[in-house]
């Protein structure tokens, strides 16, 4: 996996080629402004090296990048004046993700804000869930 993608706009970003409004760095990772926010003071969280999404960050990079979440969550908090915020990861196109180069959003919220929350949800039926439970322990174990 190479560190950087000469097509990834992100890593562009990272590397200074094209501007960003950076809010706080540190030598794995960079936190900077969305240009087309969610709500304002809507920030990305990048891991420095390239990688396309979650499924292929190492635990300490993604254990290092993570770490700076709570002080950002405070900052955008106290400089936007929001009543709440979401952390989410987009990972893949169907989930809403267009930048490959994994990141976490933060996105300050308002409680009289348009934003379309929360998303649906429905319940498991018979023994769908104890299925999922072994199912996805079975692959945990496996890794
Ligand atoms: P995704 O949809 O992949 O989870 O999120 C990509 C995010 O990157 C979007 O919210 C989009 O507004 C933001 N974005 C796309 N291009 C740029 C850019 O050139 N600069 C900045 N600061 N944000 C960008
Ligand atoms: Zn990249």
């Amino acid at each position: 996996m190479s560190l950087r993608d000469p097509n990834c706009i992100f890593c562009k970003i990272i590397a200074g080629d094209i501007p960003s409004s950076r809010v706080l760095e540190t030598e794995t990772a960079l936190a900077f402004l969305d240009i087309n926010p969610i709500n304002h003071g809507h920030v990305l969280l990048v891991p420095k090296a390239h990688h396309p999404a979650i499924f292929d960050l190492g635990e300490e990079e993604a254990a290092e990048t993570a770490r700076l979440l709570p002080r950002l969550a405070r900052a955008i908090r106290k400089a936007t004046g929001a009543d709440g915020l979401n952390v989410i990861i987009n990972n893949g196109d169907c989930a809403g993700q267009t930048i490959f180069h994994g990141h976490w959003h933060i996105v300050p919220r308002f409680k009289a804000d348009a934003v379309n929350w929360p998303w649906p949800h429905s319940p498991y039926s018979g023994d769908e869930l104890g299925q999922m439970q072994f199912r996805v322990k079975r692959e945990l174990e496996a890794e």
